[in-house]
């Protein structure tokens, strides 16, 4: 009798699941980047007790139909890529194809979707598989319900915080992607009460909206000069004045093609154009924002795509230094506060 043993295809599902859903949150960032892959120009989220008894979410993106419907929850089933090489120009969030059936391996899952020309159908699945696919009535996009995360895992349902903390971390992904992406609206609910209706803007206004205390209603808003068709990349900053300095680091944000990525070298960039304003103990808030040719990044790294590797970083980091600094002189009290962006 052999010690090991092969795991049922069922249990190994339920294991993998574990590492790409950790509790609600990463659930939210999921389900909000299909949305957003989905080319919705709006979404809905309405949380329950934070997310831990149910997420919904509702988006106007193209759909799926009946046969999409019912690959979309099988292991590595992917409309984004075909082959590792498409990687080298990835143009969507998602590309490994494990969300939806991680989801479906840990909840009970509820997905219903209309394509433009095709029916509505609504999909149930769970611990892997799917209960029924009916045809039903849904304007086109789709709709996803996920009630009882972790019903089945009993030992990631005892490491869930608490409700008021996993509905803060839920809310943090959501203004991560809501700030990500300003040309869509969304509107989300938390235990059926609004807690954001954010309609589609730009990227400046976003942010300070979302971030009005960080960055006051007159962020310093920078480009850089370089561009991705001529140098790979191209950099927006929006970044608190000198005056409204903080005594931590926690509001300096970097994204990459839409994602925020944990990268020290660019906040560092940051941090390092307001040395000449700030003192040390002092520190600015600020959101950079990138877009890189895909070529010269991998995001295919880190189960949550948290992390990157990036060929050109020192050009980015000199980038944010110079694009911050020259912005910064003409910011200092000595010259107009109502300088023109
Ligand atoms: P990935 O995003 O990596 O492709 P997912 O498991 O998140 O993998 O989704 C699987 C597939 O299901 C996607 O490739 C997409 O075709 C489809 N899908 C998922 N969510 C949506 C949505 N909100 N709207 C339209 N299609 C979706
Ligand atoms: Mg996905």
């Amino acid at each position: 009798m052999s010690r090991i043993i092969v795991l049922s295809p069922q249990e190994a599902r339920r294991i993998a699941a574990g590492e790409v859903i950790e509790r609600p949150s990463s659930a939210l960032r999921e389900l909000i980047d299909n949305a957003i892959d989905a080319q919705a120009s709006h979404v809905t989220i309405h949380l329950k007790a934070g997310g831990i008894e149910g997420i919904t979410i509702i988006d106007n993106g193209i759909g799926m139909d009946k046969e999409d419907l019912s690959l979309c929850i099988i292991s590595h089933a992917t409309s984004k890529i075909q082959r590792v090489e498409d990687l080298d120009h990835l143009s969507t969030l998602g590309f490994r194809g494990e969300a939806l059936a991680s989801l479906t391996s840990c909840a009970k899952v509820e997905i219903i979707s209309k394509k433009d020309g095709h029916s509505a159908h609504r999909l149930l699945a769970h611990d892997g598989t799917i209960q029924s696919i009916q045809p039903t009535a849904h304007p086109i996009g789709t709709t996803i319900h996920i009630k009882e995360l972790f019903y089945n895992i009993p030992v990631r349902k005892r490491f869930l915080k608490s409700i008021a903390s996993e509905a803060k971390d839920s809310l943090q992904i959501i203004h991560e992607k809501a700030l990500a992406h300003p040309h869509i609206a969304f509107t989300v609910t938390l235990d059926n009460k609004e807690k954001l209706n954010l309609p589609v803007t730009s990227l400046a206004q976003r942010a300070t909206t979302l971030f009005a205390q960080q960055l006051g209603n007159n962020p310093l808003v920078v480009f850089s000069e370089q561009t991705v068709e001529h140098d790979g990349f191209s950099l927006q900053i929006i970044a608190s004045p000198p005056h409204l300095y903080r005594n931590d680091k926690r509001y300096i944000h970097f994204y990459a093609n839409g994602r925020r990525i944990i990268e020290y070298a660019p906040i560092q960039a940051l941090l390092h154009a307001y040395d000449t304003v700030l003192p040390g103990g002092q520190y600015p808030s600020g959101f950079i924002f990138t877009q890189i040719r895909p070529d010269l990044v991998d995001f295919n790294i880190h189960p949550a795509k948290r992390e990157a590797k990036f060929r050109n970083m020192p050009l980015i980091h000199r980038s944010i230094v110079e694009t911050l600094q020259s912005k910064l002189v003409v910011h200092t009290p000595t010259t107009s506060m109502h300088h023109q962006y």
